[in-house]
């Protein structure tokens, strides 16, 4: 599933195409990905400039004068910019075609993916109850601090709460509990300030090298067989129980905790 860090590298690698472009026609191969595309997208996309590409958590917004089209890639989905002849494949949902004789192609097999609309001024109900972003300042240690008072859940499920912080998934939020060394089944209420600030540093840190790492490879991850780079980034916990800790050489412990795989070490997180 595409996390975070894939979302940013294709935001970066897209803008270039993008920003500045215009959208010469849409094209829409089926009329719905997870939910309904707007009758929005095919009326006001077509002669409107591209003014950027942002990211909201997990959410794409291509911003147009009349609002933004607002994309999310689901389980499965891509985006790539081909020639404009290139041939459709059969997943191939969606193109905008741009006035620099390029395709911006919406790929999806599941169809978990969404194509909405969000007029200009206003926030779309996806968006609304979003928590801060991991890698801005509004997030940090002092935020989780005061934020987890009175909390009984777990930390890591307290952290995978979008309305906590957006986009921390289940391999970052095992990754970053390990780095921060904070056993992922203890009370969220109960972790000291300093242990928060440890831990959203490991956050920022694991989130921003796995952009890093990611966007060493975007040129493959655009060819139709592409892969993003960051599932070859070196994973301490994640998908590793059973395995020895590669800190301290105790075998790591797994479980399911708010219904997800969770794996940590006794000896290194408490
Ligand atoms: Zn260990």
């Amino acid at each position: 599933m595409p996390e975070l860090p894939e979302v940013e590298i294709t935001r970066l690698g897209l803008t270039p195409e993008l920003e500045g472009r215009r959208i010469t026609a849409v094209t829409l191969r089926r009329p719905d990905l997870r939910w309904p595309i707007p009758g929005e997208i095919a009326a006001l996309l077509p002669g409107e400039l591209i003014l950027g590409l942002r990211r909201r958590a997990k959410y794409l917004l291509l911003d147009l004068a009349p609002g933004s089209a607002l994309l999310h890639l689901g389980m499965s989905g891509s985006l790539r910019v081909l020639d404009r002849d290139a041939p459709a494949g059969r997943h191939d949902h969606v193109d905008l075609a741009l006035d620099s004789g390029k395709v911006v192609r919406f790929n999806d097999p599941r169809r978990f993916g969404c194509l909405l609309w969000q007029p200009r001024g206003e926030t779309h109900a996806l968006l609304r109850d979003l928590g801060p972003e991991p890698l801005s300042d509004l997030f940090d240690g002092n935020y989780l601090f005061r934020h987890s008072r009175g909390r009984q859940t777990s930390v890591k499920a307290f952290l995978m709460d979008q309305a906590t912080v957006v986009g921390v998934g289940n391999i970052y939020a095992a990754e970053s509990l390990f780095q921060a060394g904070i056993a992922p089944g203890r009370p969220a209420g109960e972790i000291t300030r300093p242990r928060y600030k440890r831990l959203a540093e490991a956050v920022k840190d694991i989130l921003a090298h796995a952009i890093r790492c990611g966007g060493t490879t975007f040129r493959d991850f655009i060819r139709p067989d592409g892969r993003p780079g960051y599932f070859e980034q070196e994973l301490f916990v994640y998908g590793r129980e059973g395995e020895p800790c590669l800190n301290c050489g105790a075998i790591l412990r797994g479980n399911r905790l708010g219904n997800r795989a969770t794996v940590w070490c006794d000896h290194c997180q408490a």
